[in-house]
């Protein structure tokens, strides 16, 4: 059987790329793998792995010649490395073996941009390239993950059934794999799942601290909470994992109060929040995500500030079941805003580009397997073929009409009592910026044109001419 050839190769065996390999191969698709041997660090990681998982259809390779060769042609070669220098530094190497026709796709977390020109770069030598979002983490990339290529649409089409195979099935069965579009459109998207997921996180953090400092309810109360929330209308994987967490005890301690309170990130979140700023998209609610994992990580300066301002959380002094509701209300449109901000950021991305994004189908493809599904994602499918807007759609106007009183009690009343809740407040001055008909911005208007002449147009001239009024004078 050894002469026959892979069908798929993968570079890279750290969790994702393993895990990967592993799901290859269940699936019988014969997978031959590789991973790079540093100087001084002469591990034979890739011929290890496949000893350790003896299978027909696995081989490991120490040599990227020799692992090259084990491919059947067109070659089909999966990065699963770190973003940035390190895909350009591979891709270099590489195109000395590569002939014209073969496939890479780089299965990372890399900058869409980046993935913009690489997509050209690699077509300009006749190599075809994919930039494929990867979702799921290490148990989804083993047992199932949704998988988001874009870039060249012929190359696709040879590994479609290899992707199809290893990806999670939506509800109806189906694989949780599209077609996403052209250039880094895959990344781009995986980059905006990545910032949703930040968004949920934050929230769902900001509910625990209400309802264990400001009702005085110990985590496994929480934990029980959260579980009902699951079947009430609220089914998400980042909430059932979070009443898992909440649940878990070291001796008499909870994990969670050994846990140091500083998050770490590693980019996307950051570089949604980026594009946003370079596509003029407000992006406020997911943006407090990342800002409220940067003050986390200075731990320190916290410590000493906390003394200084002598801070400590209110409880308060309202009938616990009803918060308790109000809470979930809130949470709920908090939720319901996190993702308009992420979906509006997709739809102002994909028309600059002319990438056409299908939202309806990019919600199908995250209903399963990625980090975000939820019982929201499976309704989103239905609402994005209607419209571009939660906020045009008629159940959701409803639903967030009925909610926004309890999110804004709920900020209210956690401000009030020392919390931080920055998701939640970004999320209801975003709605209301949204809906707000006659904003304050016509006083920035006045001012700009006070102290730097910027000029300003009148409500009541249809023709958008600018006028300049010698504020000195006139006051
Ligand atoms: P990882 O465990 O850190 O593994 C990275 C692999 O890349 C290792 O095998 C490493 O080899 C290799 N590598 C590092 N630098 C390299 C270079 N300059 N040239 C060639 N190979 C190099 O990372 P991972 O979690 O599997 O993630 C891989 C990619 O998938 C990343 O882009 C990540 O953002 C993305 N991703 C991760 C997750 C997740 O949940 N972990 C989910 C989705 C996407 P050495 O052992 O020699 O250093």
């Amino acid at each position: 059987n050894f002469d026959m050839k892979s069908k798929i190769g993968i570079i890279g065996m750290g969790v994702m790329g393993k895990s990967l390999a592993l799901n290859f191969i269940s699936n019988t698709i014969g997978t031959s793998v590789y991973n790079r041997t540093v100087q001084g660090k002469e591990e034979k990681i890739a011929s290890t792995f496949a000893e350790e998982n003896l299978d027909l259809n696995l081989r490991g390779y120490d040599d990227l010649g020799e692992f090259l060769q084990s491919l059947e042609s067109p070659k089909k070669i999966l990065l699963m490395i770190p973003a940035g220098s390190a895909i350009d530094q591979q891709l270099d190497q590489l195109s000395g073996f590569l002939e014209k026709g073969d496939i890479v796709i780089d299965g990372g977390n890399s900058f869409y941009e980046d993935s913009n020109r690489r997509v050209s770069e690699m077509q300009e030598k006749g190599i075809h390239y994919l930039a494929m979002g990867v979702s799921g983490g290490e148990e989804g990339a083993l047992k199932g993950p949704s998988l988001m290529p874009g870039g060249n649409k012929e190359a696709f089409e040879q590994v479609e059934d290899y992707l199809k195979s290893i990806a999670a099935k939506d509800k109806n069965g189906n694989a949780c794999m599209t077609y996403v579009g052209p250039e880094g459109s895959g990344h781009f998207i995986k980059m905006v799942h990545n910032s949703i997921e930040y968004g949920e996180m934050q929230a769902i953090a900001e509910v625990v601290h209400l309802l264990r400092f400001g009702l005085r309810l110990n985590p496994s109360e929480i934990s029980r909470i959260m579980r009902n929330w699951l079947n009430d209308g609220l089914q998400s994987y980042l909430l059932e994992i979070t009443a898992d967490i909440l649940a878990v005890k070291e001796g008499e301690e909870y994990l969670l109060d050994l846990i140091l309170d500083a998050a770490g990130q590693k980019g996307t979140g950051g570089w949604s929040l980026i594009t946003a700023l370079n596509h003029h998209v407000p992006y406020s609610p997911l943006a407090e995500a990342v800002t409220a994992r940067q003050l986390s990580s200075q731990k320190t300066k916290r410590s000493e500030l906390s003394k200084l301002f002598n801070h400590s959380f209110r409880a308060f002094g309202e009938d616990k079941v009803i918060l308790m509701e109000r809470v979930k209300n809130a949470y709920m449109l908090c939720r319901i805003i996190n993702h308009e901000t992420g979906y509006s950021l997709m739809k102002e991305v994909s028309d600059k580009y002319s990438w056409n994004l299908n939202f309806s189908e990019i919600s199908r493809i995250w209903t399963n397997g990625c980090i975000i599904r939820s019982g929201l994602m499976e309704e989103l499918v239905e609402v994005y073929q209607e419209t571009d807007s939660l906020l045009r759609h008629k159940k959701f106007i409803s639903k967030v009409k009925e909610l926004k009183k309890d999110l804004t009690y709920i900020i209210g009343l956690g401000l009030s009592h020392d919390f931080a809740l920055p998701v939640f407040s970004a999320s209801a001055n975003y709605l209301l910026g949204r809906i707000i008909e006659n904003s304050s911005a016509n006083l920035i208007q006045a001012q700009r044109d006070y102290f730097g002449a910027h000029t300003y147009q009148r409500k009541n001239d249809a023709s958008g001419a600018f006028y300049h009024t010698d504020w000195q004078k006139a006051k």
